[in-house]
């Protein structure tokens, strides 16, 4: 269970001095008031989280359940870590798709309509 962190929204809450942690689950509701004292209060995202977040290689992901692909070739992700399939091929036709969702749009010339 990560832990997330809350500030007050007004003003420094005199029991909790200021910032607090609460043990939560992943899918469970923020808090919108301080368990201790009943202040109104938001969850900021953690310097802890943020740290570690950017060291975590898809190798710890893999370890936490994820599965991380990369981009290898047109239509293809390869797996870099976790439990999932090795490999991902995408249909011609969505490649097609994504293709020409890239290309840019026809221009259409007012001066010179029919
Ligand atoms: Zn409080």
């Amino acid at each position: 269970m990560p832990i997330y962190e809350y500030e007050p929204v007004d003003w420094d809450c005199v029991i909790c001095k200021g910032r607090f942690e609460v043990l939560q689950g992943v899918d469970e509701d923020s808090l919108t008031v301080c368990p201790t004292c009943g202040m109104d209060c938001r969850r900021v995202v953690s310097q802890i989280q943020v740290r570690t977040r950017k060291h975590h290689g898809a190798d710890h992901a893999g370890h936490k359940g994820f599965t991380t692909y990369k981009k290898s070739q047109k239509g293809v992700w390869e797996k870099v870590g976790g439990e999932g399939v090795d490999a991902i091929i995408g249909q011609p036709e969505d490649v097609a798709a994504v293709e020409a969702e890239k290309k840019p749009k026809k221009k259409i010339d007012l001066d010179n309509m029919s």
